[in-house]
């Protein structure tokens, strides 16, 4: 066994070890600020140390262990993802790229740089627990909102008192953020989460940014009626308006090259001898462009507001939620396809992230790159999230040949 391949199936070790530190025995749930989160991340420091990093944990709970330079002005090269996870979660998620990066400088021990290497494992990206996401990579990026602590999770705590209960000051949360000049970049590793390296027979691939979202919640009215009595032509019927509306979206998502969903859909009043009146559906509409995302946007409600006046409907809707699309470096990008090129003598794949990642928060901060590892079918935020050991062993190869080639200023 080469060291490459003894390290990266250590770090499958790892991953089930770390997927131990769980709300319940039979799945993996680890949610911010609980008993698990602090078990993972001691456990974490526990590997950090061993790689000979310099370990704390900041005001926001995120573990950092750091690979000291000479120089203690000298800037800050951050290497990281989440150790959080959904309710009944993969391993892989998040976690994977933590412990890549506590892999990658446990290679490098005895190799010095003109910066300092940190690894972060941010306390919570999912969102799990409070209604927010990226909590812990916003702290780092000074993007935390002190309202956030007044955020209840289900059982009624507040993310302030959550915060005491854990050992934290809540009046601190995120005074210790990162500063722009003293930060190089930010450089994440993290499962694909969708098809596209398996389709295309890859072990990794370069990120070329994260899409933009907007979400919607839509609201269609109509006219409720006996479903015997009134004759189709007569009908004002919701459903059949949103089922238009819902093959139009799918229709324009795939002519303009966004992503569009209508995940949730509730039909009133649902019952099966009434015509349905009042029809509630979500719109989720991605692009890594954000000028295409915001005129596809408009030109998609437009044809909806069509359909819906043809239809003698009423159409609301209201926009609950929105990102902007963050692009990677390009010279980050590069840098990472020249890692990939070495390590798998392969010309590099470059695809955009659909899903949110901590670099979103991180690119408030400092310049962004990020590489994919392949999943089994793409499957995620699920128990059956897999990966190769010899993906792994391609990752950490490339994200050590990364860390080899970066010099300051590259990401700049
Ligand atoms: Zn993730």
């Amino acid at each position: 066994m080469t060291t490459m391949e003894s390290r990266a199936a250590r770090l499958m070790e790892q991953a089930d070890i770390l997927a131990g530190y769980s709300e319940s025995r039979n799945e993996l749930t680890r949610a911010y600020l609980t008993p698990q989160h602090r078990a993972a991340h001691d456990q974490l420091a526990v590997w950090m140390q061993q790689a000979g990093l310099e370990t704390w944990q900041d005001s926001a709970g995120n573990q950092w262990g750091r690979k000291v330079a000479a120089d203690p002005t000298l800037p800050v090269l951050i290497l990281g993802s989440h150790s959080d996870t959904v309710i009944n979660a993969g391993r892989y998620d998040g976690n994977l790229g933590v412990l890549l990066a506590i892999e990658t400088l446990a290679l490098l021990r005895d190799e010095t740089f003109p910066f300092h290497i940190d690894v972060v494992a941010f306390a919570d990206e999912e969102g799990t627990r409070f209604d927010t996401t990226l909590i812990g990579s916003a702290a780092v990026a000074g993007c935390f909102k002190p309202e956030w602590l007044d955020v209840a999770d289900a059982q009624g705590i507040t993310m302030a008192q959550a915060m005491r209960d854990f050992g934290l000051d809540p009046a601190l949360a995120g005074s210790d953020a990162r500063q722009p000049e003293e930060t190089l970049a930010y450089l994440e590793v993290h499962i694909e989460q969708g098809p596209v390296l398996e389709a295309e027979n890859l072990p990794v691939g370069v990120v070329t940014g994260i899409a933009g979202a907007k979400r919607f919640q839509c609201q269609l009215r109509g006219e409720a009626g006996h479903a015997g009595t009134v004759p189709v032509n007569y009908r004002h019927d919701a459903l059949c308006g949103a089922a238009e509306m819902i093959s139009c979206i799918e229709a324009f998502a795939r002519q303009h090259e966004i992503v569009a969903t209508v995940g949730k859909c509730e039909v009133m009043p649902g019952a099966v001898n009434v015509i349905p009146d009042d029809v509630r559906f979500t719109i989720d509409i991605r692009s890594l462009s954000q000028s295409q995302l915001e005129r596809c946007t408009q030109v998609l409600f437009s044809r909806l507001e069509n359909i819906a006046h043809q239809r003698q409907l009423q159409l609301d809707y209201e926009n609950i939620y929105q990102a902007p699309a963050v692009l990677c470096d390009e010279k980050l990008q590069q840098l990472w396809a020249s890692a990939v090129e070495t390590v798998t003598r392969k010309p590099p794949h470059f695809l955009p992230s659909g899903a949110g990642h901590d670099a979103l928060a991180m690119a408030e901060l400092t310049d962004v790159g990020m590489l994919f590892v392949r999943c089994e079918k793409g499957i995620s935020h699920h128990p059956a999230e897999q990966v190769l050991t010899e993906d792994v062993q391609v990752a950490l190869d490339c994200l050590v040949t990364m860390v080899k080639g970066f010099a300051p200023g590259a990401g700049q």
